[in-house]
């Protein structure tokens, strides 16, 4: 039986086994489906205190991951497919493999939602993202594309303008889920043009290994075009990992963990970390910070049990 088991491999799941191995926990890390989280998809990380000159996302997070190890962490390749909460100890079924632990946190994040292209996924930071906060910078001056017709969409549509020479919207319909006033502000833009009804095929370049353009295509017309575009953001929703809890966990309709105050959960012992439970903030330094909260709130948990 462990004392704690962490459900994640990312910035929240990395720094919550770096302070239960400093608390002499031995925490066994489950790395899941995106081993590193959302950085193992990302280039340079120029907002992560500490790197002046910026860091690899995949470099950071395996370092999180070295730094966890050197205090006694393991780590275990495979995903939760099954769990049981009902009662102690919690039981996780991880590929064919039952575990048992007496405290769990839950750090499976949110996966960015793709358009599902075989050239958009070759792409993926290389031109082609999912956090405008992350990779706006890059594109100063460039021609810059956002997907989506949500508030995501919108927000990441007027944020782009600070470094785009051009953004343009592409949604799939001409009705928007966005609320009325973030619309209106995007369609207040005059950096933005807004392309609706149309979707897009193709990304150019992969043989050059970076964005070089789409091709898009209208839903009504039919009618299908090139345009040229250094830096593609795809905005179309965020997809919890929370599929083993459902009907255990207090989920909202989206899927995200509710909260119960601070990292815990409904369930006594289990807690929460990063984007499995934020829908706002979505940074690496927020799930690290949520992450070292989980483990200082399981470390007392754990010491009142007597543990
Ligand atoms: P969302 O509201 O679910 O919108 C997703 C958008 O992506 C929709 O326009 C959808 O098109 C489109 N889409 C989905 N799959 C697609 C596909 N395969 N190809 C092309 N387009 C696709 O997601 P969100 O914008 O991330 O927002 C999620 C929640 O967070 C919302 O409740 C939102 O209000 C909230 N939020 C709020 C703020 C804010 O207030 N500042 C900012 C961001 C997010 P269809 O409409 O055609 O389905």
């Amino acid at each position: 039986m462990r004392n704690v088991v962490i459900l994640g491999s990312g910035c929240a799941g990395n720094t919550a086994a770096i302070y239960a191995a400093r608390a002499y926990l031995k925490p066994l890390v489950i790395a899941g489906h995106e081993p590193g989280g959302q950085l193992s998809i990302t280039t340079l990380v120029e907002n992560f205190p500490g790197f002046p000159e910026g860091v690899d996302g995949p470099v950071l997070v395996e370092r999180m991951k070295e730094q966890a190890q050197h205090f006694g962490a393991e780590y275990k390749s495979g995903t939760v497919v099954e769990a049981d909460l009902s009662k102690r100890p919690f039981r996780l079924k991880v590929e064919d493999e039952w575990i048992e632990t007496r405290t769990l946190i839950v750090a499976t994040g949110a996966s960015a939602r793709w358009l599902g292209l075989e050239s958009e996924m070759k792409l993926i930071g290389k031109g082609v993202s999912s956090c405008a906060t992350c990779d706006g910078f890059f594109f100063r001056d460039r021609l810059i594309m956002v997907v989506g017709g949500g508030d995501s969409a919108m927000e990441e549509a007027m944020f782009l303008t600070r470094f785009g020479r051009k953004v343009t919207l592409v949604h799939r319909r001409d009705q928007f889920r966005a609320s009325k006033i973030m619309l209106d502000r995007v369609r207040a833009n005059p950096k933005i043009e807004m392309v609706p009804n149309t979707v897009i095929d193709e990304v150019f370049d992969v043989s050059k290994g970076l964005v070089t353009g789409v091709r898009m295509r209208n839903l009504v017309s039919g009618e299908a075009h090139n345009q040229d575009v250094d830096g593609l953001f795809v905005a179309i929703g965020h997809i919890p990992n929370t599929k083993p809890f459902v009907g255990q966990l207090n989920l909202d309709a989206d899927g995200y963990i509710v909260t119960a105050g601070g990292a815990r959960t409904n369930i006594e012992g289990v807690f929460h970390a990063g984007d499995v439970q934020d829908r706002v903030y979505r940074q690496a330094i927020t799930a690290s910070g949520a992450g070292c909260m989980a483990a200082i709130e399981l470390e007392r948990y754990l010491e009142a049990e007597g543990h």
